[in-house]
């Protein structure tokens, strides 16, 4: 999958987000903030791996969100190693994303057999 194809998966399975003629409008998985990007060329938004593939994150959907390009980049910048932030505190953070993620995750057609249910906002 390229960058693109992760950015239009990750906003399908988050229920935030609807599209908008060729956009995907929805909110930004670390400051809740309002965003968008072309479905096309993924201008507008950021794939952020909610854990690092540094630390052992996956590509896998459960661990992908859009997020706004200064989150990724000030989420990168909090947890550079050289400002001695703990683990236990990273994986705190990382744990809220995740869960807030898993909150906000829409099954679609592509997602096996619990596929269709929908679920209110
Ligand atoms: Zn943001």
């Amino acid at each position: 999958m390229s960058i693109v194809e992760k950015l239009c998966r990750a906003a399908e399975t988050d229920g935030t987000f609807k599209k908008v003629g060729l956009d995907w409008v929805g909110k930004c998985l670390i400051c809740n903030g309002p965003i968008a990007f072309d479905s096309r060329t993924g201008e507008g938004a950021t794939l952020e791996h909610i854990l690092a593939r540094g630390r052992g994150g996956t590509d896998d959907l459960t661990n992908l969100a859009v997020v706004h390009g200064r989150c990724n980049w000030e989420k990168g910048r909090r947890w550079d190693p050289k400002r001695k932030r703990s683990t236990e505190d990273y994986q705190a953070f990382v744990d809220r994303l995740l869960a807030k993620r898993k909150d906000r995750w829409r099954a679609t057609s592509a997602d096996g057999p619990d596929s269709g249910r929908t679920r209110s906002l």
